[in-house]
């Protein structure tokens, strides 16, 4: 078993142990090619397999059907808070959601390219919680409806994705899920497109999942970059020009490990891939917000119904804060640190701590973060 530290950073992330391992042995010559894989021709049959086992095996994970096309992309999350408007928008207008930091770069960044419209925000309430989508106000005229399904700094995370057809709004929503994607299942029907950089729960910073249904292929503005243009990336298989070889073998090296995971629940079923994953995220954070919720040094500062199960801020009592805020965090990162938990300093926006709880986080991972809290709690104050 690990003898590594458990490392919560919200991104980039700790990956499966498993998988730096076979990176590890691979890297010199993979499969007996002579290469390692950044060496490889992105054109070469051997990276064809490669790139071809990562987008079936994706596919097979998340239940994708089959009028998805996966694009594996660079530029990250923020890059396509401006290829979706420039494939999407017709230079028209967009509704967007804004719920945190995430979403609200999104919705200023297309505002480059089509008028942007704030349809709901969260930002009198601190961004605490998720407005209802009964609540939003959504335009006839926009072409897509953007949210972040998983607010990475603010820890709030779409249990349910909206339906908008119920809603009575035929525009297609558009999920930026960068930091649960893989967490748990998703249901394509109410989705036209959704981007995740990998960084947080599928591999190396650098490439982009991209799932986009098929008739929102071929709208791109004239202005948008051909190696942006969803159509000419998804007729080119990711090909356009060369994509992150390294990173989608890693995230395809993920995809295995994550199809090999199994749970079997109380009622003795036996869960697979994300559905196994669902089930162990749902016990960690179970775990841990019950032990923020009883613990009377530390918070969640999110609504129940809200709580992301991925990123959780956590603070110090405002009192406490108040008094010794910056003195406490210190002294609590660097033993925590020396315990070998890593990486819980909080978002510069917001201060505190974060937890990160990705798929590659043990159990055992939370349960020592909660037991060196606890042994603050009695000693560290
Ligand atoms: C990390 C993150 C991004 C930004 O990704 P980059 O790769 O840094 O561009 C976008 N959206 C969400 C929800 C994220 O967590």
């Amino acid at each position: 078993m690990s003898t590594r530290p458990f490392n919560f950073s919200a991104g980039p992330a700790v990956l499966p142990e498993a998988v730096l391992q076979q990176a590890a042995a691979e890297m010199l010559n993979w499969h007996g090619s002579g290469m390692g894989v950044m060496e490889m021709s992105h054109r070469g049959k051997e990276f064809i397999h490669i790139y071809e086992q990562a987008e079936a095996d994706f596919r097979e994970l998340m239940a994708i059907p089959s009028e998805f096309k996966i694009l594996f992309m660079q530029g990250g999350g923020l890059a396509e808070n401006a290829i979706v408007p420039l494939n999407l928008s017709r230079g028209l207008a967009a509704d967007f959601v804004v719920t945190g930091g995430w979403s609200q770069k999104s919705a200023q960044e297309a505002g480059k390219y089509c008028q942007a419209r704030v349809a709901a925000s969260n930002q009198a309430n601190g961004h605490t919680s998720l407005p209802a989508p009964s609540s939003w106000r959504l335009n006839a005229d926009a072409q897509y409806v953007h949210i972040c399904s998983n607010e990475t700094i603010h820890g709030l995370e779409f249990h349910e994705l909206p339906d908008l057809q119920a809603l009575g709004c035929r525009a297609p929503l558009v999920i930026d899920f960068s930091s649960h994607v893989a967490s748990r299942p998703v249901d394509w029907s109410k989705v036209g497109l959704a981007f995740a950089g990998a960084q947080k729960n599928l591999g190396p910073a650098g490439v982009t999942l991209v799932v986009v249904r098929e008739d929102l292929l071929g709208h791109a503005l004239d202005i948008c970059p051909s190696a942006f243009d969803y159509r000419l990336v998804a007729q080119h298989a990711s090909m356009y020009n060369t994509p992150p070889t390294f990173g989608i073998y890693i995230a395809g090296l993920t995809f295995q490990w994550l199809k090999q995971q199994t749970e079997v629940t109380a009622e003795g079923v036996a869960l697979h891939g994300v559905a196994a994953m669902q089930a162990r995220n749902v016990a960690k954070a179970e775990l841990f917000y019950n032990y923020l919720d009883r613990s009377s040094v530390f918070e969640s500062r999110v609504a129940p119904s809200a709580r992301s199960r991925m990123n959780v801020p956590f603070f110090l009592k405002p009192e406490l804060e108040a008094q010794r805020g910056p003195a406490l965090y210190e002294s609590l990162l660097s033993g925590a640190k020396a315990a070998g938990l890593l990486q819980l300093k909080g978002h510069k926006s917001l201060g505190g701590l974060r937890a990160s709880l990705y798929n590659a986080m043990p159990l055992a991972g939370v349960q020592a973060l909660i037991a060196y809290l606890q042994a603050f709690e009695k000693t560290g104050l």
